[in-house]
C-alpha cells in the first residue's frame, strides 16, 4: 500500500537505468564490472565496490549491457502517442561522459537511437490516424552551453560574431518561447534525418574538440506538434523534448580555472537545477524552481502538470567508474 502511494506521487515521472557494455579495450585490459544485474528484471541493480560494500538501487526499468536500441525504444515508444494526444513530453539522458547518453538518444546510423525512433513512431501513428486527425510537425535543435542558448540549425551560429543571442520569453500564461529560433517543418523521415544531421554537424562546428564540447553542453531537440481533430475541429499543441545532457562527472575545482571553471559551475548548476525541479514536481512541492537555469526555464511548460517525463540514467559498468556511477544513481534516486 505504501508502495502504491509512492508510485502515485511520482505519477508522470519514470526513471530508467541503462548500463553500457565494456568495450574491447576495457575487456582486453582486464577491467572488472562493478554492477550486478541478477535482479534487473525486478528493476533492481546492485553496485559492488571491490568487495567493500554493496548498494541496491530501484528503477522503473533496467537495461543491461546486452539490451539493444529496439528494446530500449520499446519503453519510450508509448510517449509518441502521448505527444500526438496533446501531452508535453520530456526525455532526458543523464550520466558521466562516456556512459552512453549520445548512444541512447542519437545512436549511430546502424543502431539508431531514441530521437530518430520516436520521430519514426510519430509519423507511423500520424499515418494510422489519417482522415481522423491532421498533424503538423516541426523540429528545433538547440544547444545550451555555458548558460547560453545556441540554434544548431543556423549555420555559423557558433561564432561570436554571427551568433544571435537567443532568450526565453513568456508569450502567454504557461507558454514560453525562444523568438527567432528555427523551426524546421518536416513531412517525412528523410526530412527528419536531414534536420538531425544538420543539428549534429552544427554541434561539432566551431569547437576545437567536438567531443569535449559536446560533453559540456546540453543538446536539445524540440519536436513541436500541431494537431487537429478533423471530426470535431479540436486543436492541440504539444512539445516533445529530447535532451542529451552535459556530462555529470565532477571536476575538482582546484583542477580548473578561468573559462573552464565557469563552464564547470554552469554544468553543475544546471544539472542540479534539473534535479531540484524534478524532485520538487515528484513531491508536489508548491514552489518549483524553474528559473534557476536556462535548461529548466526552457523546458518549464513541459515539466509538471500533466506532462510526462522520462529520464535515462546512463552508467558505466567499470569498477574504476564506481564513484561516478554512485553519484548518477543517487541523483536518479532523488528524482524518482
Ligand atoms: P556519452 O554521450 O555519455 O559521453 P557515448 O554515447 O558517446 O557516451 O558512449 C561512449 C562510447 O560507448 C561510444 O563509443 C558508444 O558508441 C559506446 N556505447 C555506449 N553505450 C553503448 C551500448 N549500449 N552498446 C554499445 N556501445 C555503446
Ligand atoms: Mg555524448
Amino acid at each position: 500500500e505504501l508502495y502504491n502511494k509512492v508510485l502515485e506521487l511520482k505519477g508522470n515521472i519514470r526513471v530508467l537505468c541503462r548500463c553500457r557494455p565494456l568495450n574491447n579495450e576495457e575487456i582486453a585490459g582486464g577491467a572488472t564490472m562493478a554492477i550486478d544485474f541478477e535482479y534487473a528484471k525486478d528493476g533492481e541493480l546492485t553496485v559492488k565496490g571491490n568487495g567493500a560494500f554493496k548498494k541496491v538501487f530501484k528503477f522503473d526499468s533496467i537495461f543491461t549491457p546486452q539490451a539493444n536500441q529496439a528494446e530500449v525504444f520499446e519503453e519510450t515508444a508509448p510517449l509518441a502517442a502521448s505527444v500526438l494526444d496533446g501531452y508535453n513530453v520530456c526525455i532526458f539522458a543523464y550520466g558521466q561522459t562516456g556512459s552512453g547518453k549520445t548512444f541512447t538518444m542519437e545512436g549511430t546510423e546502424e543502431a539508431r537511437g531514441v530521437n530518430y525512433r520516436t520521430l519514426e513512431e510519430l509519423f507511423r501513428i500520424i499515418k494510422d490516424r489519417q482522415g481522423l486527425f491532421r498533424y503538423e510537425i516541426s523540429v528545433s535543435v538547440l544547444e545550451v552551453y555555458n548558460e547560453q542558448i545556441r540554434d544548431l540549425l543556423v549555420p555559423g551560429s557558433q561564432s561570436g560574431v554571427t551568433a544571435k543571442r537567443l532568450e526565453i520569453r513568456q508569450v502567454a500564461e504557461g507558454i514560453h518561447h525562444v523568438p527567432g529560433v528555427v523551426e524546421a517543418h518536416v513531412n517525412n523521415m528523410s526530412e527528419v534525418w536531414e534536420v538531425l544531421q544538420t543539428g549534429s554537424s552544427g554541434r561539432a562546428v566551431g569547437s576545437t574538440n567536438a567531443n569535449e564540447r559536446s560533453s559540456r553542453s546540453h543538446c536539445i531537440h524540440c519536436v513541436m506538434v500541431k494537431g487537429e481533430n478533423l471530426i470535431n475541429g479540436e486543436c492541440t499543441r504539444s512539445k516533445l523534448w529530447l535532451v542529451d545532457l552535459a556530462g555529470s562527472e565532477r571536476i575538482a575545482k582546484t583542477e580548473v580555472q578561468g573559462e573552464r571553471l565557469k563552464e564547470t559551475q554552469n554544468i553543475n548548476r544546471s544539472l542540479s537545477a534539473l534535479g531540484d525541479v524534478i524532485s520538487a514536481l515528484a513531491t508536489k512541492s508548491p514552489h518549483i524552481p524553474f528559473r534557476n537555469s536556462k535548461l529548466t526555464h526552457l523546458l518549464q511548460d513541459s515539466l509538471g502538470g500533466d506532462s510526462k517525463t522520462l529520464m535515462f540514467v546512463q552508467i558505466s559498468p567499470k569498477e574504476n567508474d564506481v564513484s561516478e556511477t554512485l553519484c548518477s544513481l543517487n541523483f536518479a534516486s532523488r528524482v524518482r
